[in-house]
């Protein structure tokens, strides 16, 4: 069985490691990076499934057909296998989906997750209590502020925090946060936890790094491992035939295959355009919002997108409970064609399954790919 992922995101990432255990062929093949490059560092993967089954409809989760527990079996599966696999390719990441953290990111403010790498876990919020923390500043950056830091954690977390500044000469001033990516960590203060901006390396026992805001080190880290096992390649053009995916065209070169998984991501990935009309560009899929496809919505969507903007977050791909995509009218017109991920509607893509929904659509995805599980 020959399975082609379109995607070079985390969700790609996940199918293709699934469809591989399943004993498939995988190919990856992926344009640029998209959104999981842009990810704070911390992943969200669900809060409450129960009530996301009850109270979200639209949910992709929801829409799976699966109960709570069978939700939460698969994500026993998924994110450990998930794991392994990164740590495999140089990312070790603390957590599982269950736990769930708060973390500071550079300026202090907390923000909740599951799963983290290890260089950021030892900064779980409520486990600084009582430790006294230096916050490591750079005196030619200029996008980021350690006294800030310090104070807002003090402030707002009842952290004893202080800032601890160091000069970096051959940065230029007004330097950025990205500018240390890859640079070696300055040594710490003696006798306090040290909470250092993202990006540096070789940090020590004691040291964690804090969450970023885009452009995100934790974003490229992951982006490059997750890269290793995957083909740059655009995608132009899917073929199909009698109901079936057939091949895949990037530049001249066609690749033929038994299954595909759509791994595209939303807008920031390319899985979804948004013309007059957001439209998916491969075969034309259906695109929804609340259940109804956009064109039906019209312009309605771009005034309530201007009033609040996670609207737009909420657009995208509706499947089936095997995860086939659906065409405007609700049938599903390719029997080995699956989506996952950003590309997929019906929830906030930015907010508590943020990667929760790519990890186990892909994974769900690879797995049905592979055995050829039309549903
Ligand atoms: C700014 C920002 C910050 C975020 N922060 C967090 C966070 O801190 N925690 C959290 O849990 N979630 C966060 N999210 C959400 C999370 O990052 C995304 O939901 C998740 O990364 C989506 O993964 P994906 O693989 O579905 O899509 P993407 O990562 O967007 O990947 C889509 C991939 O498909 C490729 N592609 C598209 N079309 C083609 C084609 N034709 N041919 C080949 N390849 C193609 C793209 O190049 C890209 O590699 C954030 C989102 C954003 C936008």
């Amino acid at each position: 069985m020959k399975v082609i992922v379109v995607g070079g995101g985390i969700a790609a990432y996940s199918a293709a490691i699934s469809a591989r255990r399943e004993g498939a062929e995988v190919v990856v093949l992926a344009k640029a990076p998209g959104a999981t490059a842009l990810y704070a560092g911390g992943m969200e993967i669900a809060d409450d499934l129960d009530a996301i089954v009850k109270t979200q409809p639209d949910h992709p989760f929801s829409r799976l057909g699966m109960d709570a527990l069978r939700l939460a079996t698969e994500l026993d599966n998924a994110i450990p296998a998930l794991a392994l696999a990164l740590e495999k390719d140089g990312m070790k990441l603390e957590g599982g989906w269950k736990s769930r953290g708060l973390y500071a990111d550079i300026h202090g403010v907390a923000r909740p997750a599951n799963v983290v790498p290890a260089t950021v876990a030892p900064g779980e919020l409520r486990a600084l209590a009582g430790r006294r923390v230096a916050v490591m500043g750079v005196r030619e950056v200029g996008d980021y502020d350690a006294a800030s830091t310090a104070q807002a954690l003090k402030e707002l977390h009842g952290i004893d925090a202080f800032a601890e500044e160091v000069s970096i000469p051959e940065l230029p001033t007004g330097a950025s946060v990205t500018d240390l990516y890859g640079r070696r960590a300055p040594a710490a203060p003696r006798g306090a936890l040290t909470a250092y901006p993202p990006g540096f390396t070789g940090l020590l026992d004691g040291a964690f790094e804090l969450l970023a805001s885009p452009p995100s080190p934790h974003g490229w880290r992951l982006q490059q491992a997750i890269a290793l096992s995957m083909a740059r390649a655009e995608v132009t053009k899917l073929e199909a035939a009698d109901g079936r995916v057939t091949s895949a065209q990037t530049g001249d070169r066609t690749q033929g295959a038994d299954a595909i998984v759509l791994a595209t991501g939303q807008h920031i990935g390319g899985g979804l355009l948004k013309d007059h009309v957001t439209r998916e560009p491969l075969l034309g899929l259906g695109v929804f919002y609340e259940g109804r496809p956009v064109r039906v919505a019209g312009t309605r969507l771009q005034h309530l997108e201007y009033l609040d903007p996670s609207t737009g977050f909420r657009i995208g791909l509706r499947t089936d409970q095997r995860l086939h995509p659906l065409d405007e009218e609700g049938a599903t017109p390719y029997r080995n064609l699956y989506a996952a991920g950003a590309v997929l509607g019906g929830y906030d893509y930015a907010g508590p399954c943020g990667f929760g929904v790519p990890i186990l659509t892909g994974w769900l995805a690879g797995r049905w790919a592979a055995r050829g599980d039309g549903g």
